[in-house]
C-alpha cells in the first residue's frame, strides 16, 4: 500500500519525544506533545513522499542527517513555549 508522509512529521514528533524524555518538568501528555510539534513543524520545510510502510524509516533517515540540527532547534524552542504556556490547566 502507498501512503502520502511528511517525513518531517515524522522526525519532529520522534524529536520532541526524546526530549521530553530528557526534560522530567515539562508536561508530556498528548495534547502538548502535538501543540510542541506544530509549533516546531511551521518553522520546518514540509517534506512529502509518497512511500511504502517498509520505506518510510528509510526516508526518514536519510532527511534525519540533512536536517538533523534545525529539527532539534525548532522541536527545543517550540519545548520552551508549550512548556511556558500550555494549553490547559496545570494540573492536567
Ligand atoms: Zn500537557
Amino acid at each position: 500500500m502507498f501512503r502520502l508522509v511528511n517525513v518531517m512529521e515524522v522526525l519532529v514528533m520522534e524529536t520532541v519525544e526524546e526530549i521530553l524524555k530528557s526534560n522530567k518538568n515539562l508536561c508530556d501528555c498528548l495534547r502538548c506533545q502535538l501543540d510542541m510539534a506544530a509549533i516546531a513543524l511551521n518553522k520546518l520545510p514540509t517534506n512529502y513522499v509518497v512511500t511504502t510502510e517498509g520505506e518510510v524509516l528509510l526516508r526518514t533517515n536519510a532527511l534525519k542527517q540533512q536536517f538533523k540540527v534545525d529539527i532539534i532547534r525548532a522541536a527545543t524552542e517550540a519545548l520552551e513555549v508549550v512548556g511556558k504556556h500550555p494549553h490547559h490547566a496545570k494540573n492536567q
